[in-house]
């Protein structure tokens, strides 16, 4: 069996997929009589520039052009388009790599060569040079003086990835170039040209093989076809999915699937057994972390309204289940870490563990709504006798690792001064406003507290209520608490925590208490429906910490 990378390569201007500006450039140029001295063919790899190239050279030389009805289209069939089409010995077309002769003496014998012009009267010669960027200046220099005075019947194609780089070493040159730029060719367009042949060829293949194949070939339609002839020769039957993966040892996509559900579960206790099982399986795990970002992409696109292209319908029937668990909001943090940490995830020496801790920053990761839930549940709606403190504070949006936006600074600027209850008590309402300012959710707990007492340098608070939840989280703030306090103290403060005020608690405290114990309950509550918002709260009191 031929390999179909090549039986199916192009012999016709027709046969360019995606290339459609560049084919009727070209077949229009070859029916005028206006063929260009000197092509750049720009684009990346394996989108059919040296194919387009030789396209050129075909119709150029062919025996019995126009036959197709279609001016300008080589055969495809004569002796002269075979033997250009086959690569077999010829005198008309010369492939040449830049990156393997790229000296002046490359250059020199080019130019000797060129001279002798095509081999018979009316033909046409057509050097390609492949990878032209890597051209030394001088060898530009030696090719400018060709294009300068071009004997006639030859034609220069320089095919390029970065036509940027011939921009600088060889400007003049360019000036005497028609530049064609070629495109992407995206996996929809692989995908329909893989059907094609697979129907041309009798052959059977599932339309997840078909997907998969087409991503690995990653715009290269060569490399699609490539791939599928090493997937041909590994067994018989139908081409699947399964058989796919065997062969390009790709990452089985339940790992994908067990990946967005610990995220959307927030399921830092699956993290290991995920990694110990990539790594197991002999998985690649760069590939596992670009998989894994691709795929998070995919529900960002659906839950912002988009078609993720080129999917299987396992990975989309993977991302419709997530699609409501993980909003666009949530995923876009997801995505930032993930850019965040992409350096970490090249470099590290030790990948298992960057793609470990990568797994549990998202795992670990706060949610939009919830924190929302949270600030509203504790911050808003201030009690009664409270000077209306808190009012207009809209529930921030939180971002994971991102510092909570600081409202304007208070005009007054904190003055230090001794430590007396009297005084550190009437400074209480601003210290508390300090707190909201740096964070709602320590402002929201300073409300549920009092100062009890001072001894020496360390300050004595009492919480207003039993809530556990509120006694941790001033806990966790002691730190940060102590810094506000200590901007209108001379002395480092520290801060002691007292239990609940029972039974102490003087009446005005009253209506206030009860405001709380609501705020206490509705937290409670929430917690109660969704045990993973202890995890929200978690991630929200590291980043008040921050
Ligand atoms: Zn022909």
């Amino acid at each position: 069996m031929i390999a179909l990378a090549r039986k199916y390569r192009p012999k016709r201007f027709s046969d360019l997929i995606v290339q459609t500006h560049v084919a009727a450039g070209l077949r229009g140029a070859v029916a005028a009589g206006r063929v260009a001295h000197g092509y750049l063919f720009a684009g990346p790899r394996g989108v059919g520039k040296t194919t387009a190239a030789r396209v050129l050279a075909m119709a150029l030389n062919c025996e019995r052009r126009d036959a197709s009805g279609v001016a300008g289209e080589p055969c495809g069939a004569c002796d002269s388009c075979a033997r250009i089409w086959t690569g077999a010995a010829n005198l008309d077309v010369v492939e040449l790599d830049a990156a393997s002769n790229r000296g002046v003496d490359d250059a020199r014998d080019l130019r000797e060569r060129a001279m002798y012009a095509a081999s018979a009267e009316g033909r046409h010669k057509v050097y390609i040079v492949d990878e032209a960027h890597m051209l030394t200046r001088e060898a530009w220099n030696a090719l400018l003086k060709i294009l300068e005075e071009p004997p006639p019947g030859v034609v220069f194609v320089f095919a390029t990835t970065e036509p940027q780089k011939i921009a600088q070493s060889a400007a003049p040159i360019l000036s005497r170039l028609q530049r064609f730029d070629f495109r992407r060719i995206g996996p929809h367009a692989i995908t329909d040209r893989l059907k094609q042949v697979l129907a041309a060829e009798g052959l059977a293949a599932d339309d997840d093989a078909v997907q998969l194949i087409a991503k690995s070939a990653d715009g290269g339609m060569r490399d699609g076809l490539s791939i599928l002839d090493q997937v041909l020769s590994f067994g018989e039957g139908p081409v699947t999915a399964q058989r796919v993966r065997d062969v390009l040892g790709l990452i089985p996509e339940d790992m994908y699937g067990e990946l967005l559900r610990l995220v959307a579960d927030r399921d830092t206790h699956a993290v290991f057994p995920l990694v110990e099982r990539l790594v197991d399986a002999g998985a690649d795990l760069g590939e596992f972390v670009a998989g894994a970002g691709e795929a998070l992409r995919a529900v960002l696109l659906v839950g912002l309204g988009g078609k993720p292209e080129g999917l299987t319908e396992g990975m989309v029937a993977l991302i419709d289940r997530y699609r409501s668990l993980l909003p666009a909001p949530d995923v876009v943090r997801l995505l930032v870490v993930l850019s965040e940490m992409e350096t970490q995830l090249r470099t590290s020496g030790s990948p298992r563990l960057a793609v470990e801790l990568l797994l549990l920053r998202w795992a670990m990761m706060g949610r939009t709504v919830e924190l929302q839930a949270v600030i509203e549940a504790l911050g808003k709606k201030p009690g009664k006798g409270e000077e209306g403190r808190g009012k207009g504070d809209p529930a921030p949006v939180l971002r994971d690792a991102a510092p909570v936006p600081l409202p304007p600074s208070p005009a007054i600027p904190p003055e230090k001064g001794p430590l007396t209850l009297d005084r550190l008590r009437a400074l209480w309402p601003r210290i508390i406003d300090d707190a909201r300012a740096k964070s709602p959710m320590l402002g929201a707990l300073l409300q549920a507290a009092e100062i009890a007492a001072i001894e020496g340098n360390t300050l004595a608070i009492r919480l207003l209520d039993t809530n556990p939840v509120h006694v941790e989280g001033i806990e966790r703030q002691r730190d940060a608490l102590a810094l506000l306090v200590g901007r209108y103290a001379a002395d480092p403060i520290r801060i002691r925590l007292e239990g609940a005020a029972r039974g102490e608690r003087p009446a005005a405290r009253a209506a206030r208490m009860t405001e709380e114990g609501v705020r206490a309950d509705r937290l409670t509550a929430l917690r109660a429906r969704d045990p993973s918002l202890n995890t929200a709260i978690e991630a929200l009191d590291l980043e008040l910490l921050e």
